[in-house]
C-alpha cells in the first residue's frame, strides 16, 4: 500500500515547496540573520535591490525583514542555521584579533588554533540568505552587484 504524506503549505512561505511541513502564520524573517550583525539598531548601507538600485540607502538592520517564511520554517532555520552564521562571524573577528596581536608580537611561531564550523550548515545559511533576498525584492533579476545578475530560482 502506498501512502502520500500530507503537508501543509502556508501561502507565501518560500520553504513550502522545498522543505514541506509549513505551519503557523507567515512570519517576519530577517533578510540577513540578526546574529550576523553586532548591533541590530545600527544603520547599514544597502544597494542593488529594486528599491535602492540606483543609489545606496541607509536602513536599520532591524527593519530588513519580510514575511517570507511560516513560523515553523522561520524557527527551524533560526535554530539550526543562524547559530553557525553567528559562530562564523565570531570566528572571523577572533582571527582578525589574533592576527593583530601576532603582528605586534612579531614571533614566527604560534600555537595553531582551530575554529571548527559546519560547512553544510554555513552553506545552508548562505542559501537561506540568498533566497530571503530574492523573496524580499520579488524581482526576476533581483540581485545586481557589480554587473553580475543572478536569475530567479524557481
Ligand atoms: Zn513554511
Amino acid at each position: 500500500m502506498r501512502t502520500t504524506k500530507q503537508t501543509k503549505h502556508v501561502q507565501g512561505c518560500w520553504g513550502a515547496s522545498s522543505l514541506g511541513d509549513c505551519d503557523g502564520k507567515l512570519s517576519r524573517e530577517h533578510t540577513v540573520s540578526e546574529c550576523f550583525w553586532g548591533d541590530t539598531s545600527e544603520l547599514i548601507s544597502v544597494q542593488g535591490m529594486r528599491w535602492c538600485a540606483d543609489a545606496p540607502k541607509m536602513v536599520s538592520v532591524a527593519s530588513m525583514t519580510a514575511k517570507v517564511l511560516c513560523e515553523v520554517h522561520n524557527n527551524r532555520l533560526g535554530e539550526t542555521v543562524d547559530p553557525v552564521a553567528a559562530l562564523t562571524t565570531q570566528t572571523i573577528k577572533e582571527s582578525m584579533r589574533l592576527l593583530e596581536v601576532r603582528k605586534k608580537i612579531g614571533s614566527r611561531t604560534y600555537n595553531v588554533l582551530k575554529f571548527p564550523i559546519s560547512g553544510p550548515r554555513i552553506e545552508r545559511w548562505f542559501l537561506k540568505t540568498l533566497i530571503n533576498s530574492q523573496s524580499l525584492i520579488n524581482s526576476r533579476f533581483a540581485l545586481v552587484n557589480d554587473g553580475i545578475e543572478l536569475p530567479q530560482m524557481n
